[in-house]
């Protein structure tokens, strides 16, 4: 999901007070092109670009990412293991996932912002967001079955 003010990775990684490395921007970088992508995903689309670098290392760098609050981990239900995408600030959105091939879209809050749905009993407790995944199948696993 694209907003206005999209920061580029190195003012995005200044903003959360975090060091600008090469291997930041370029995770940071990775995930814009392709989001929801796995930590060996993000691997293998920057190992050519930065020669060397270890798997062990993108871990600690999305790990770093996510504690700044800068990427943001999204555990689907139907993905094989967590996925990352940049988080942008005041960004709320759910996720669309088919259950056949594994492919996530983006899609806004059911209604309004954050948090758009109401649970019917909240147990005292302060709604902050609702995290919802749709369970989807997509029209190329549909045409294929
Ligand atoms: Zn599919
Ligand atoms: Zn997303
Ligand atoms: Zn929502």
């Amino acid at each position: 999901m694209s907003t206005p003010t999209t920061l580029e990775a190195p003012e995005r990684l200044r903003a959360a007070g975090l060091r600008v490395t090469v291997q930041r921007v370029a995770v940071l970088d990775a995930l814009r092109a392709h989001p929801h992508a796995s930590a060996e995903a993000v691997h293998s689309s920057i190992r050519t670009t930065l020669g060397g670098v270890a798997l062990p290392t993108v871990h600690g760098i999305l790990g770093d990412l996510t504690g700044a609050g800068v990427v943001r981990r999204v555990s689907l239900p139907d993905a094989g293991s967590a996925l990352y995408e940049v988080q942008d600030e005041f960004d709320n959105h759910h996720h669309l996932q088919c259950v056949e091939c594994g492919r996530v879209e983006d899609v806004a809050c059911a209604v309004g912002e954050a948090p758009c749905l109401h649970p019917s009993h909240d147990h005292g407790m302060r709604i902050l967001e609702a995290s919802v995944t749709y369970r989807a199948i997509c029209s190329d696993c549909e045409r294929n079955k």
